[in-house]
């Protein structure tokens, strides 16, 4: 089969503001349409002779039918009343989308008619927006699906807030008159990487606009080579193995490691020898001393050009302060990555043999702390007989916690578990009731950090039959050498399972990794 010559069509951008767009069309996809024109700040002309069901403000609805002399009537007085574009919107195969589409030619008002490029003197692209950033793509007729995928998969790589260092870059190069400075503001836009501008602020550029001497470009490459990065990572519950492949790269990429008093030494051993480690000096009465040391230890760290990691227990947004220090280091003019951990509050479940949901007895979750703001005591939530409720920093506050539970309506009697240094070798467990939770406790000691499992869930899968039971210890993950060798065939073959989705297909075709 020969291919046909493709002639590509020339890609134009069309300011639109102040333009008539006639939409012809009773559907759905004729609002969309018109929402469309109002984003470009064009005025939508929706003739139709029925009145679509979910219209928008700022169009004009004409109920009638469509004739074609509305072609030159509803466009402005600059233009002698002809439109700028139409949209057909209706059956591509019906005589009214060929008769629109033939007067538009005759007219030379370019037309698109949906799902017809026949019939179209132009095409709408698969576009993304992002402030002044726009693009659009084209795959000339093979249809919208690949379009989008393509736009997707493109958009996936740039990095976040392009469109706003676009902005920027726009508003110095508007200001700019001397031409030195205009043309060191070009060779930002030209070579640095773009997640590096997408960090810089305002006061960024002004310092680099003053400071920034021309060196031999390849001083400057390395001078930009290296941006200061700063991730804030999920390290999980304890057990190494629970780490995430992305949290391993960060972890082994750092230059600095600033670490919660919580992650465990068998994860800080991963550390590479070359980086350096700090861990927080979060003690009673010193934490918020604590975590501000941390960050200006960081930001000093970043700015200097290092790849500084935050480590943090479990999930850095689940009760880990993440979301604050995410706002910090963006305050300061770098925005972090963020990698999400298993949190201790998820997976305490699956290594005390608690499923948090279970048919019959549980069918939701709640994540909650045992310790107020300062100190205080949280309001107690509300008891609901189907939720499993997790409370974390809870164990030093027991006593309290639990007596509130119990005043605001918590059974006595409902099952519980404590959970303590989940997935590590000296993990505990405790089950027992919310009325003995306290003194079993007092008796054992804590072995933080721990958790509080309340929850008819608590005994669905484990029983306890006494005041309370304790269970020590965890074996770790097993060692399990795959049976399957690791070759470019079969992982080309699994890629294909993953991409074609067709059972049957599948078992012909790649039979022998299958089996
Ligand atoms: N971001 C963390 C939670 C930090 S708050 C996460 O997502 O897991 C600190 C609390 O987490 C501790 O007081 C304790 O309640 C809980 N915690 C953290 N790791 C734990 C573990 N391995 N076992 C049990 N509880 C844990």
């Amino acid at each position: 089969m020969s291919q046909k010559q493709f002639t590509p069509s020339l890609l134009i951008s069309r300011p639109s503001v102040g333009h008539h767009h006639l939409i012809v069309g009773p559907n759905n996809l004729a609002i969309s349409r018109c929402m469309k024109s109002i984003e470009v700040g064009a005025l939508p002309i929706l003739i139709s002779p029925f009145t679509p069901e979910n219209m928008i403000a700022g169009v004009k609805f004409i109920q009638k039918d469509f004739e074609e002399c509305d072609l030159v009537t509803w466009g402005t007085e600059k233009n002698s009343g002809y439109v700028d574009l139409v949209f057909f919107t209706g059956d591509h195969t019906s005589q009214l989308a060929q008769d629109i589409s033939s007067a538009c030619h005759r007219h030379r008002i370019p037309i698109n008619v949906v799902d017809s490029p026949s019939l179209s003197s132009f095409t709408l692209l698969s576009s993304h927006h992002d402030g002044p950033l726009q693009f659009g793509i084209s795959t000339s007729r093979i249809g919208r699906p690949l379009a989008n995928r393509i736009k997707s998969e493109i958009v996936s790589r740039i990095p976040p807030r392009l469109g706003n260092a676009c902005s920027l870059l726009a508003y110095f190069r508007e200001h700019l008159t001397a031409e030195e400075k205009r043309s060191r503001l070009n060779h930002i836009s030209e070579f640095w990487p773009l997640n590096k501008i997408c960090s810089l602020t305002v006061y960024d550029i002004e310092g680099l606009l003053q400071d920034y001497t021309l060196l031999p470009l390849s001083k400057q490459a390395t001078r930009v080579e290296n941006p200061g990065r700063i991730s804030l990572v999920g390290s999980g519950p304890g057990d190494p193995k629970l780490l995430t492949v992305a949290a391993l790269e960060a972890i082994n990429s750092a230059d600095v490691v600033l670490a919660d008093k919580l992650v465990p030494s068998s994860i800080l051993d991963l550390v590479p020898r070359r980086s350096t480690v700090h861990i927080a000096r979060k003690f009673p009465g010193n934490t918020a001393n604590a975590q501000q040391e941390l960050l200006v230890l960081g930001l000093t760290a970043v700015k200097e050009g290092k790849n500084v990691i935050r480590l943090k227990q479990g999930d850095p947004y689940i009760f880990g302060r993440g979301g604050e220090e995410m706002s910090f280091f963006e305050d300061n003019g770098f925005k972090p990555i963020v990698i999400p951990g298993i949190t201790s509050a998820l997976s305490a479940g699956i290594f005390s043999v608690i499923p948090l949901t279970i048919r019959g007895a549980a069918d939701q979750v709640l994540i909650a702390t045992g310790t107020g703001e300062n100190g205080s005591v949280p309001q107690a939530p509300e008891y609901i007989i189907s939720r499993t409720t997790v409370f974390l920093m809870a164990l030093h506050r027991l006593e309290i916690l639990v007596a509130n539970l119990i005043t605001n309506g918590w059974p006595q009697d409902l099952a519980c578990a404590v959970v303590e240094r989940a997935s590590c070798r000296d993990q505990r467990i405790v089950r027992t009731r919310l009325q003995d939770v306290v003194g079993a406790m007092k008796v054992l000691g804590n072995r933080p950090p721990g958790l509080l499992i309340v929850g008819r869930a608590c005994e669905v899968l484990r029983k306890c039959q006494a005041k309370w039971v304790v269970e020590e210890g965890f074996d770790g993950f097993p060692i399990v050498d795959s049976p399957y060798e690791t070759d470019d065939e079969n992982y080309r073959n699994s890629e294909f399972i993953e991409e074609e989705k067709q059972p049957s297909q599948l078992l012909q075709t790649t039979g022998a990794v299958v089996v």
